[in-house]
């Protein structure tokens, strides 16, 4: 694997490897990485000639400064982990390197009612931020086919929007959620999590998991604020736990029986917010 830093170097070698015909599968990140950023390599690996992975932890995604200053670093652990996995190209960006012009001026994108939800309403401008770096990055990268994980699904419908539109050329595969033994989605920000939290922590996907078993059609008020509450009572903070339409996130008070469904949850357990959802 070589490791680029600089847009312009990265740039240039991918034009001229794409020229000869060779498939990119572009893989983006922020490092601390484990085996669910490495599910997205290999399958970037499986179906391309050459993947590259970027690493850069944005600052404009970032709605609490804070949050952005003690986000997990693991950096040597991660080159060893993307070697191990096969990736030709690391892309680790600084700062400067992704903003030349610094954070004023930043595109705007308009994305309508998906900013007004889940993650868009409690986490105000992280999703501007998230496209504005993706959008750099792709227009870096050029990849034939860029990978993304269900674990972020509400991420993942603004940026197949959002690279739909602006590169349409660009494939998006959509990875499912790898998880921990006990079931926790496997996250970065779960290194934060102390001993006692980490076994608390699960109960996000015992919740999902319960209420996919247990959802009937019809008034779905119950349905969440009893989940609400029973999280609660063990002691996280619930930013939400909503059941979305699948193909649009419409959040749903009823549900018919027949409609696909996705079922999300964002909880702090302490200073750690974790975010998780099922497919039903
Ligand atoms: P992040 O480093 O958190 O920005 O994540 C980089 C990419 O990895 C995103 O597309 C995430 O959705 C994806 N990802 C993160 N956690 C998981 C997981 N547990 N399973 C599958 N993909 C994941």
């Amino acid at each position: 694997m070589i490791i680029i830093k600089k847009a312009g170097d990265i740039k240039n070698q991918l034009v001229a490897l794409t020229k000869i015909g060779i498939s990119i599968g572009f893989v983006p990140t922020m490092g601390a990485l484990h085996t669910g950023h490495i599910s997205l390599i290999e399958a970037a690996k499986n179906e391309n000639e050459l993947v590259v992975c970027s690493i850069f932890i944005n600052p404009t995604q970032f709605n609490d400064p804070k949050d952005f200053e003690i986000y997990p670093v693991t950096i040597e652990k991660d080159i060893y982990l993307l070697e191990k996995a096969g990736c030709s190209i690391l892309f680790l960006p600084t700062v400067d390197e992704m903003y030349p012009d610094g954070f004023k001026n930043l595109s705007y994108f308009k994305l309508g009612f998906i900013e007004t939800i889940l993650d868009g309403k409690y986490r105000p401008g992280h999703f501007q931020g998230v496209c504005q770096v993706v959008c750099r990055l792709l227009e870096i990268v050029l990849p034939n086919k860029l990978y993304l994980g269900q674990k972020d699904f509400q991420q993942s419908m603004v940026l197949s929007k959002i690279a739909t539109i602006a590169y349409p050329s660009i494939q998006i595969g959509i990875c499912p959620t790898q998880r921990e033994p006990d079931g926790l989605a496997m996250s970065s920000r779960n290194l934060r999590l102390t001993t006692e939290e980490r076994l608390l922590a699960v109960n996000i996907y015992l919740t999902l998991k319960y209420i996919q078993d247990t959802i009937k059609p019809g008034d779905l008020t119950n349905v969440k604020h009893g989940a609400i509450a029973a999280l609660t009572a063990k002691g996280f903070k619930v930013d939400y736990i909503e059941i979305c339409r699948k193909n649009n996130l419409e959040i749903l008070e009823n549900w018919d029986g027949n409609t696909a469904i996705v079922i999300l949850i964002a909880a702090f357990l302490n200073s750690v917010r974790l975010i998780d959802n099922i497919v039903v």
